[in-house]
């Protein structure tokens, strides 16, 4: 058992002072009730609500989003809609994003509290899969699959490119499989080659898709999807 005020500063992003003033103005509901009492006892078992939002009780949260193009993943932004706010009701205050992707990818993105997870999940070391399926403006070269297997030096980094698998599927399309996650980094693999990404969607990451869902969407994790890392 928490008080009140503390369990909302610990499963959300406000300060506990924040979530003291929440109380006071009668926007906290305990199942359903306004509750002013910033001292009450509540467990995981009650269900509290802040400013019409329920907030995530216990554990951690593992989220699969469905990232749409124009949408930032920051945890602010003055401009564009972010990531964290499609995922609106999971209010954790340690919820981040495991893997970024620009402002004009679209596709698969993690987000989840447990940093020690988010780790493994972007870690070179961990080798976890990310698939990007891609359209580029000029005809891609067989030469590029030898060259990205092998590892190429991208301006600005002091170690190649990790080996990385491309499946040429069209004149001007393909997957590309990576293990690493550089700055723009599929986008400037592409650069190194002479040619340009004209449109990036990532379809999975350690194996885990987007099932059935549609820009904006997203599913919490099963069980075995979050210990497959
Ligand atoms: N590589 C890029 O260039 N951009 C992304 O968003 C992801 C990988």
């Amino acid at each position: 058992m928490d008080r009140l005020d503390k369990f909302i500063a610990t499963h959300s992003e406000a300060t506990r002072s924040l979530a003291k003033m929440a109380i006071k103005a009668g926007r906290v509901l305990v199942n359903g009730e306004v509750v002013r009492d910033q001292g009450k006892k509540v467990s995981e078992q009650d269900e509290v609500e802040v400013n019409g939002v329920v907030i995530t009780k216990s554990g951690d949260v593992y989220l699969a989003l469905y990232k749409p193009v124009d949408v930032v993943c920051a945890t602010k932004d003055e401009e564009f809609e972010t990531v964290i706010d499609l995922v609106d009701g999971f209010t954790h205050k340690d919820l981040h994003i495991a893997g970024r992707l620009d402002k004009d990818t679209t596709g698969l993105v993690l987000l989840t509290s447990d940093g020690q997870w988010s780790h493994r999940v972007t870690s070179p070391k961990h080798a976890c899969e990310k698939v990007y399926r891609f359209e580029t403006a000029d005809p891609i070269d067989e030469d590029y699959v030898e060259q990205f297997a092998k590892g190429i030096m991208l301006r600005g980094e002091d170690k190649a490119t990790l080996p990385a698998k491309l499946k040429i599927l069209g004149e001007r399309e393909g997957l590309l499989t990576l293990t690493e996650g550089k700055y723009h980094q599929v986008k400037r693999m592409f650069g190194a080659m002479g040619n340009k990404v004209e449109s990036l969607h990532r379809e999975s990451v350690g194996g885990i898709g987007l099932r059935d869902l549609e820009p904006g969407e997203f599913y919490e994790l099963s069980e075995d999807e979050i210990s497959r890392f």
